[in-house]
């Protein structure tokens, strides 16, 4: 099963979502590469695997570090060449770059949300998985903002023909009402994608930042003790712009 029914006490009296199937095209949003991995690994290959297409939008390539080590740079021909590693680990089937500066995001969101748009318009997807707009990251925030302006401009007329929203969350929980169950194959996969991204793991443990996420999300959900999930918040097109762009927009970075 793909995901369950999921009464996180995170979800805050939410109601419970009706078992769902895969999507028939998943597109991602994923400001740096292995946030695909951390954020939502195990779905996308999940999907893959139940038949979806899966598509990847990465926002940046690496200028600069900018949490841990700034001083320590991959360059981007390295994080690129890991991103492809990934991607045959995961098995997802396309992905394309806008190559902005890692840590700017927040100050071309005009851009971003034009270039998102451009991408959305031609992939019709089925559902959408973006960052969670509380999180710390400043380029999570800010790409998720761009995408609420994007989806806004794209889907105004009709939302009936706009992708399903789910945020996944990296640097701060989302409020979460889907959960994904991770087997000991799902883990291993993602385990296997991350370690891709050796550039990364020199600076910062991310297994352990993604395995602590997981089990965050899987004590949430009420599963089994040692159990791993990756859970999301699913919008309604009534929620995009006030929870895209109020969240984040705030805070000072
Ligand atoms: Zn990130």
């Amino acid at each position: 099963m793909l995901e369950q029914r999921f009464a996180s006490r995170r979800a805050c009296g939410a109601p419970a979502l009706p078992d769902r199937q895969a999507p028939g095209h998943l597109a991602v949003i994923a400001p740096h590469p292995d946030d695909e991995v951390i954020g939502c690994g195990g779905l996308v290959s999940s999907c893959v695997a139940a038949g979806s297409r899966v598509s990847v939008l990465f926002l940046t390539v690496e200028a600069e570090r900018s949490l841990v080590k700034p001083t320590s740079r991959a360059g981007g021909d390295r994080r690129l060449a890991e991103c492809a590693d990934a991607q045959r680990v995961l098995g997802y089937h396309a992905r394309a770059h806008l190559a902005l500066p890692e840590r700017g995001l927040s100050s071309r969101e005009a851009e971003l949300a034009d270039r998102i748009g451009v991408w959305l318009a031609d992939l019709q997807a089925d559902r959408l998985l973006l960052p969670n707009p509380d999180d710390a990251h400043p380029d999570h925030a800010a790409a998720a903002r761009a995408a609420g302006v994007a989806l806004s401009g794209l889907f105004a007329g009709s939302t009936s023909r706009a992708p399903e929203l789910w945020l996944y969350e990296v640097w701060g929980p989302v409020r979460a009402d889907v959960v994904a169950p991770l087997d000991a194959a799902a883990r291993a996969r993602r385990g296997a994608a991350l370690d891709c991204y050796a550039s990364q793991l020199e600076s910062l443990d991310y297994h352990a930042v993604m395995d602590a996420i997981a089990q965050a999300a899987a004590v949430a959900a009420g599963l089994a003790p040692g159990s791993h999930a990756e859970c999301f918040e699913r919008l309604p097109a009534s929620a995009w712009r006030p929870r895209l762009t109020s969240a984040g927009s705030t805070r000072a970075h």
